[in-house]
């Protein structure tokens, strides 16, 4: 009986794994993630594990301390399978912060992990089942010159990848070159994707940009204003045939809810991280639906339980046709946990083992784990 199964253990474990290369966008350097790794024990020597990845608000390895100290004493002895109840104390316990649903969503991933290691089944099958054969990838270019830029994107075409996502921020002396160049060398089939992480100033700022990128068929410009400009996001949306993409602007439902309500994205790129869990991000995804708005799956990048839980997701998702950014292991020079996923012709393949398919790599854990 899967009523008997109880929690019996909960933990959170900071780490600090290097990433293969320094990542550059407008929000400065990254050349390390610093996350957590929550362990949730059950019965039978079940281990579900869910990451607590998160580059904002100093990063996702401070919140081990949250799930140690206020959520594992909300969750330890209860049934596995209260999965509503057990999330609803989790988020009444951390709700003043929204930096902590990172932690909410570690502590969901890894609930569902070990739901579906009890059940046999991988994650994607407790959300209804794989909507998809395939998730079509797109992989981020540091900002850097042109050359180097487009040098990044060669490699990434040569091994496959179909999509690529060009970072710029307040300097955007590249952007225009980089994105010209792609599509002269690649072809009309290269998914060009454009991130400008909230840098311009004004709606007008923003649409100037948008409008030097109308020729180049580009799939999405991510976030060129701040969270809180919809109404921005709106007139930029309304005056420029590329499609506007919203990111950062969107954390939870309710965030959602009130960029659908404005009209102020034709896209939504998704974080479990931001939302609060997978079934979260899912429920964004159906919102989004309503309004005829499509999402993505964005990256902070996660290391493997984080990009399988993104994974799960994406392929829990109707109609994900916008390539997505479910790779961040793929940018990691290391792991603290064995997994499953493989990308092959630059599309993720589905993932079909148990859980989220992850198990800890005691000795990689060992080794990279930290004092948060
Ligand atoms: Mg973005």
């Amino acid at each position: 009986m899967t009523t008997d199964v109880l929690i019996r253990s909960v933990t959170a474990v900071p780490y600090r794994v290097p990433l293969r290369a320094t990542l550059t966008s407008a929000l400065g350097a990254q050349s390390h993630s610093n996350y957590g790794l929550v362990r949730l024990g059950v019965d039978d020597g079940v281990e579900g594990l869910g990451e607590i990845s998160m580059i904002w608000h100093g990063d996702g390895a401070r919140l081990c301390a949250e799930v140690d100290d206020l959520l594992a004493p909300q969750i330890v002895g209860r049934p596995l399978f209260a999965y509503e109840a057990i999330l609803a104390d989790v988020r009444s316990a951390l709700r003043f912060g929204r930096h902590s649903l990172a932690a909410v969503a570690a502590v969901e991933m890894a609930l569902l992990d070990a739901q579906g290691k009890v059940l046999g089944r991988p994650v994607v099958d407790l959300l209804g089942g794989s909507c998809a054969s395939s998730i079509r990838l797109s992989m981020s270019l540091s900002i850097a010159a042109p050359d180097r830029m487009l040098a990044e994107a060669r490699a990434y075409v040569e091994e496959g990848f179909t999509a690529v996502k060009v970072k710029s921020g307040r300097d955007r002396r590249h952007l225009v070159p980089v994105v010209a160049g792609l599509r002269a060398e690649h072809g009309p089939d290269l998914g060009i994707r454009v991130d400008l992480n909230m840098s311009c100033r004004t709606a007008k700022e923003a649409l100037r940009v948008c409008a030097s990128l109308e020729p180049y068929d580009v799939l999405s410009v991510e976030q060129p204003l701040p969270p809180s400009d919809l109404a921005g996001s709106a007139f930029v949306r309304e005056r420029t045939s590329v499609p506007v993409m919203v990111d950062e602007g969107v954390w939870h439902a309710e965030d959602a809810l009130a960029v659908l309500r404005a009209g102020a994205a034709d896209l939504i790129n998704v974080y479990i991280a931001e939302s609060g869990g997978i079934r979260e991000a899912r429920r964004i995804a159906n919102l989004a639906a309503l309004f005829g708005v499509e999402v993505a799956i964005g990256s902070m990048p996660e290391t493997g339980v984080g990009t399988a839980a993104a994974a799960h997701l994406a392929f829990a998702v109707l109609g994900l046709e916008h390539p997505s950014d479910v790779a961040g292991f793929r940018y990691h020079d290391a792991d603290v946990v064995h997994h499953e996923l493989t990308i092959s012709g630059g599309h993720l393949l589905p993932p079909t083992t148990p859980g989220l398919g992850v198990h800890v790599d005691e000795t990689a854990l060992d080794r990279y784990r930290t004092q948060g």
